[in-house]
């Protein structure tokens, strides 16, 4: 595996080649791996990143405290054999101006866009650069944020850039937990808290319209969570339509905390 700290060492490299790109923050977990294998089927290099962007967290101590561990990360992209690796400086992705305006679908206002101000603009800025460095011809990534992999479908299909995007299932614990970087900030008792959250929102969510917003957050306060941002049932086969029944169509978008880490789900 091939390892890049700068842009202009990278472009070199991959000049003319096919690329398979799947961006990350690191702190590799098996939803990560789940797509750097779908990727490694491909006849195209497999080039994953690792950045931990800034601009998309609205707290600074979020950022800081988001989990980094270089050294493990790196071990397990080798024993993947993935080709190359893409750690670059807040400098070499924020240091240039891009050729793409940041362009925000209006669902961008919904869910996470109304609880974290200047998430998604940080989301679509980051890779808006990333894939004008890296002019991948597929980018991998996960149903786990429904939301981002929406908004940037979107970006992509509004400049028509010519990437393009695999969407891949959720990978989650034998306990239904999604896995997910934040989860090494919980203790196993947070674990099992979160593990009864999803059987919850399982067992409730064909008679979805039954509840109102006030009783499940109350449910899932007692179930342990810590403060409730929202729980909301979309039609993802309808172009994004909030709807009030749950069928098959629909997915319970969901975000809540325990302590102070932010998870989020579809279910
Ligand atoms: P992140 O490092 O959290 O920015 O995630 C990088 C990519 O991995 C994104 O496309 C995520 O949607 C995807 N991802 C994160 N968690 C999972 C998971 N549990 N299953 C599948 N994909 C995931």
């Amino acid at each position: 595996m091939k390892i890049f700290k700068d842009k202009i060492s990278l472009q070199k490299e991959i000049l003319n080649k096919p690329i398979s790109f799947i961006p990350t923050m690191g702190g590799l977990h098996k939803g990560h791996i789940s797509l750097i294998k779908r990727s490694k089927k491909f006849k195209k290099k497999t080039l994953v990143s690792i950045f931990v962007n800034p601009r998309q967290f609205n707290k600074k101590s979020d950022y800081r405290s988001y989990p980094r561990n270089k050294l493990k990360d790196v071990s397990i992209l080798k024993n993947l054999n993935v080709n190359y690796l893409y750690i670059p400086s807040i400098k070499d992705i924020y240091g240039f101006k891009p050729k793409h305006k940041i362009y925000l679908d209006k669902f961008s206002k919904k869910l996470c866009g109304k609880f974290r101000k200047g998430h998604f603009e940080g989301v679509i800025n980051v890779m808006n650069r990333l894939i004008q460095i890296i002019k991948p011809k597929t980018i991998f990534m996960g149903k786990k944020d429904y939301q981002q992999l929406f908004l940037i479908k979107k970006f992509i299909s509004r400049h028509k850039i010519n990437s393009k995007i695999i969407e891949c299932n959720t990978v989650r614990q034998a306990n239904g937990v999604a896995f997910s970087s934040r989860n090494s900030l919980l203790k196993p008792n947070d674990i099992k808290i979160a593990s009864r959250i999803y059987y919850f929102i399982n067992k409730i969510k064909k008679k979805f319209d039954v509840y109102n917003f006030n009783f499940l957050k109350t449910e899932m306060i007692k179930l342990g969570a810590s403060k409730v941002d929202y729980i909301e049932n979309y039609n993802i086969k309808k172009n994004f339509i909030k709807s009030k029944k749950y069928n098959k169509n629909c997915k319970i978008f969901i975000a809540y905390y325990i302590k102070n880490v932010r998870l989020i789900d579809n279910i």
